[in-house]
Parts: structure tokens; C-alpha cells; sequence
């Protein structure tokens, strides 16, 4: 009898959902052993100014090599570490190399060059985390606060708490700037871009996938734009993969583009070099 109810308690839970979260229970513990070691790493994707083909910022995606697993992306990984915790740790590593990196680029490449980072909603709003941490940090590098981008997305200036509202305030007052990513899939509400004091607008990609001449993703994307720019905002169009977006884009006065026609996010050694020969090609012309 008691092999029989022992049998019986499995069939509360359906075996895929079992095997599904003893996957996240693995990961996460292969997450943990992976902050402590070497797994991690940093890849950068250059934002291109549209009009004059130059690279001075980039976005810093985070890759994870597992060692069976190969890499797994950051769609996977970062929700176990927003409820594992380990997303504090997670981000001031990501912090802390982007540092090194844009301090290297300041002074190799050009001295305004920017790197911008990607906060999830829960890695912002966690409690009694505030940004002071990075702040000294920077201070510390003797890096000033205008080398670095927070992304965020809409969904936290929709329910802005006074949380938010003072931990904005606290990166503008560090002189790190703020972008609005994936703008367009969330509730696109227009008036928290007064509300706020937002720098940068990223288009998101499922608007630029489908832009074709006088389709109505090109209305919706000048408008954008024009609105934008009437609040002081510059743009940048994500995961612009062809010449025609790219045309169509520059023409409706997009400021930059990023995506795959320009490079994919590549390992922060091979951005590196890019940026050194993208250098010397422009100062040879
Ligand atoms: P995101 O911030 O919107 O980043 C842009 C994503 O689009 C990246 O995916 C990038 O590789 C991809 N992409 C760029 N150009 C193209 C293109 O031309 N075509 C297509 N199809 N895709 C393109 P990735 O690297 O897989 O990152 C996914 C998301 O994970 C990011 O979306 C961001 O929300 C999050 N993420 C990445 N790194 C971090 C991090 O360090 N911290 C946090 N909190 N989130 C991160
Ligand atoms: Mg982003
Ligand atoms: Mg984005
Ligand atoms: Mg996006």
C-alpha cells in the first residue's frame, strides 16, 4: 500500500512540468556556480550613427557559456536570476566589466564613447538596492558617469513609484544617462516621456522587421521619431538587418541603428578590435 500512495503522489504533477522545473532547479544552481567562476561573459553590439556611419557607443549583452550546455541566452537565464537573487550579482559584474571596457574606448577611441547597459524591471526596482554602489564605483575609475547608458523599459515608468521615480534621479544626478528599449511593444503611453528625463529611444525591432515604403510600420516609425525629437530625445532602431531599413530609416531621421547589417553582439575582445580598425579607417580617410 504504501509503494501505491508513494506512486500516487507523482500524479498531482504532470511529468512535463516536473521535468520543467527540476530544469530551472539545475540552471539555477549551474547559474550560482557560473557568477563564482569564469562562465559569464560580455558581448557588445555597436550602435551605428546613421548619418555618418561612426560607432562611439554599443550595448553590453550578456552571454552565458555553459559547460554542457553551450551558450544560453539571456531570455533563459535572467528570469532565474531575478528569482534566485543572483540578478545583483549578475548586474554589477556586467557593471564593473563595462567599466574597464568604456574606459579603454574613451581613451583609445574617442572620448565621448558610451556603453549602455540593460536593467530588467526586477534588478531596478529590487528593494533597498540603490545605484550609489555603481556611482563610487565610477568615481573610483576615475570614469564619468556620461560613459554610461541604463536601459530600461516601459513598464516601470507606467506604475513609477516613488522607488523609481528617486532612483532615476539618482543615475541622471551621476550624470548616466537613461534609454527607453523595446519602445513601441509595451503601452506606449507618450506622456512619461515628458514626465521623465529619458535620453534615448530604442525603437524595437518588430517595427523595423517589417519596414517597406509607405507601409504603415514606416508611418508609425516617423512619427516616432518626429515626436521624439520635438521632446529632445535621440533614436535608435533595433535590429536593423537590411540596407533597405537602414535607407528608410536614415531618411525618416532616425539617429542610429543596431542590429545585424551593422554586426552581431561579438565577444568584447573582437569588439575591440573592430573599434581600433573602424578607427583608423575613419581617421585615414
Ligand atoms: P534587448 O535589450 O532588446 O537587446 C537586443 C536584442 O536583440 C539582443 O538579444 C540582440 O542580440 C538582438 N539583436 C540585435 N540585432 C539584431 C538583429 O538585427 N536581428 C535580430 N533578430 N536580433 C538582433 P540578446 O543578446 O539575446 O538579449 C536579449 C535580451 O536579454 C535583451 O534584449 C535584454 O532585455 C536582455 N539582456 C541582455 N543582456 C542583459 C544584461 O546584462 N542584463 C539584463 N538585465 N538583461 C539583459
Ligand atoms: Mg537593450
Ligand atoms: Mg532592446
Ligand atoms: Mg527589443
Amino acid at each position: 500500500a504504501a509503494k501505491g500512495a508513494g506512486r500516487n503522489r507523482f500524479s498531482y504533477f504532470t511529468p512535463a512540468l516536473q521535468v520543467a522545473a527540476l530544469n530551472r532547479m539545475r540552471l539555477t544552481n549551474d547559474l550560482r556556480s557560473a557568477v563564482k567562476g569564469d562562465q559569464l561573459k560580455l558581448y557588445f553590439q555597436p550602435i551605428v550613427h546613421l548619418e555618418t556611419g561612426r560607432i562611439r557607443k554599443a550595448e553590453a549583452l550578456l552571454r552565458w557559456q555553459h559547460p554542457q550546455r553551450g551558450l544560453v541566452s539571456p531570455l533563459e537565464f535572467i528570469p532565474l536570476a531575478e528569482s534566485s537573487g543572483l540578478i545583483v550579482d549578475i548586474g554589477q559584474w556586467v557593471f564593473n566589466e563595462s567599466i574597464q571596457w568604456v574606459q579603454r574606448w574613451r581613451s583609445d577611441v574617442h572620448p565621448d564613447f558610451q556603453v549602455s547597459l540593460n536593467q530588467s524591471p526586477v534588478e531596478f526596482q529590487r528593494e533597498g538596492g540603490s545605484y550609489e554602489v555603481w556611482l563610487r564605483a565610477l568615481r573610483q575609475a576615475g570614469v564619468p558617469g556620461q560613459a554610461i547608458v541604463v536601459e530600461i523599459t516601459e513598464g516601470l515608468l507606467l506604475d513609477a513609484s516613488k522607488m523609481v521615480t528617486d532612483k532615476l534621479l539618482q543615475l541622471r544626478d551621476g550624470g548616466i544617462q537613461v534609454a527607453l528599449d523595446d519602445f513601441g511593444t509595451g503601452y506606449s503611453s507618450l506622456s512619461y516621456l515628458n514626465k521623465f528625463d529619458i535620453d534615448y529611444l530604442k525603437i524595437d525591432r518588430s517595427f523595423v522587421r517589417n519596414l517597406a515604403p509607405d507601409s504603415s510600420d514606416l508611418a508609425l516609425s516617423e512619427a516616432i521619431i518626429v515626436m521624439a525629437h520635438k521632446l529632445g530625445l535621440h533614436v535608435i532602431a533595433e535590429g536593423v538587418e537590411t540596407p533597405q531599413q537602414r535607407d528608410l530609416l536614415a531618411a525618416a531621421g532616425c539617429d542610429y541603428g543596431q542590429g545585424y547589417l551593422f554586426d552581431k553582439p561579438l565577444p568584447a575582445e573582437e569588439f575591440d578590435a573592430l573599434l581600433r580598425s573602424h578607427a583608423a579607417m575613419l581617421t585615414a580617410e
